[in-house]
């Protein structure tokens, strides 16, 4: 039986794991942190997405902690855009609370094929395998090793010398979770406003919300989170059309807003050697402006099992080879998105790349679309 190590217990680690397992592999995930959790709040899953975890026995499951989601954008006055030539339902997504996700992935592979505490340090390729080597001084042996360890991936620094994560300069996104009990909204709203500022809110599973706010081209931070976020609010509600943002964002205790500077990773020259492989964040963190790097990471991971289980000789040769041009073209229609020069044609952008993301079967028998 092949034996994997899947570095990194993120939605993308974990869902290779169980991918892998389901496609006759031995496995362990290893997972620097005390604990499976996850950075940030809710998230933006796509159909490409549902469609493995409906694929790997979760769809009931991950329903369950979602609610169902149409992205569209409105102009800073509040008028709402719809893109042309896109059919119904080209803005639907499920909004996840992000934990959860991971916690239900998680419970799938099972406690005991899952190291926790177990942090990284590097790899020794060797004709019988690979060697991975843990800061604790220990070793796992595994005939595959997988690096979904995120923007900041130690197994992206050996396998890809020179690739670190760069700020996505001037880019900065701001979020938090409400639960019910402080905010509820009447609907859903997502702005493209003034100054390069995106945002809005969405409703969570269990009658909270979720807001988000971004800028690209932010000037220098001042202030505490709080006054940058209702600052970038403002550019989103002129004439005030919509207050509801900024009365969240009020309501929201300073501690609980998570602030980022956008991190990505440049376009890697390879994401395989002989046994090892990159997947999710460690081989495209991206810019969050198009929502959608998890989904395109748990593409990967089931990509990589789907490769493994037709022909594990060549596996890793063919998951390469289908995912660095796959990658070319998301930042190609991403950088449409992030170039708009209206809100409009930002809607019309964003549209055209999540419905080439939800409608990808580039793989033969790939069924990653099916599940819808
Ligand atoms: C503001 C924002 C909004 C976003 N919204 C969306 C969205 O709506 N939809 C969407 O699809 N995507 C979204 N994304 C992107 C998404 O968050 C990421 O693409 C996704 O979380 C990447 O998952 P991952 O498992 O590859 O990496 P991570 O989630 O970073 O997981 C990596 C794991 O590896 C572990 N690790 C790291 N180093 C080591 C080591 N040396 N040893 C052992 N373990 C290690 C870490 O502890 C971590 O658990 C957003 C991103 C941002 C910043």
């Amino acid at each position: 039986m092949t034996r994997a190590v899947v570095i990194g217990g993120g939605i993308v680690g974990l869902t290779a794991g169980l991918a892998l397992r389901q496609a006759g592999a031995e496995v362990i995930v290893c997972e620097q942190a005390d604990e499976i959790r996850a950075a940030g709040a809710s998230l933006g899953v796509w159909s490409n997405a549902l469609a493995v975890f409906a694929t790997l026995g979760l769809h009931d499951r991950v329903q369950d902690i979602g609610k169902p989601s149409e992205m569209y954008f409105h102009d800073n006055h509040g008028k709402i855009i719809r893109p042309d030539g896109f059919p119904a339902g080209v803005g639907d997504y499920l909004l996840v609370h992000r934990a959860k996700l991971n916690k239900l992935v998680a419970d799938a592979i099972g406690a005991e094929n899952i190291r926790l505490g177990a942090r990284f340090g590097r790899y020794e390729e060797h004709d019988g395998g690979v060697t991975a080597q843990f800061a604790d001084g220990t070793e796992i042996e595994a005939d595959l090793l997988i690096g979904a360890d995120g923007a900041y991936s130690v197994v992206r620094e050996q396998l890809v010398p020179g690739a670190a994560a760069r700020e996505h300069v001037g880019h900065h996104a701001w979020r938090a979770v409400l639960p019910p009990e402080v905010a509820t909204a009447p609907g859903d709203v997502m702005v493209v406003g003034r100054n390069d500022s995106r945002g809005g809110y969405a409703r969570t599973y269990d009658g909270g919300v979720f807001w988000l706010l971004s800028q690209f081209n932010a000037p220098e931070l001042t202030g505490t989170k709080k006054e940058q976020c209702l600052l970038r609010a403002r550019d989103l509600n002129d004439g005030n059309w919509n207050p509801l943002l900024e009365e969240l964002i009020e309501a929201t205790p300073e501690e609980a807003i998570l602030h980022n500077q956008i991190m990505v990773v440049p376009p890697l020259p390879r994401w395989t050697s002989r046994r090892v492989a990159l997947a999710g964040d460690s081989a495209h963190a991206m810019s969050p402006h198009i929502t959608a790097g998890a989904s395109l990471g748990v593409e990967d991971a089931a990509l990589l099992a789907r490769y493994f289980a037709d022909d594990p000789e060549h596996a890793l040769a063919r998951y390469e080879a289908d995912r660095i041009p796959h990658y070319e073209h998301v930042a190609t229609l991403s950088g449409a998105v992030e170039k708009s020069a209206s809100p409009a044609e930002f809607a019309q952008n964003y549209a055209a790349f999540s419905h080439w993301m939800t409608s990808q079967q580039p793989v033969a028998g790939r069924e990653l679309v099916s599940a819808r």
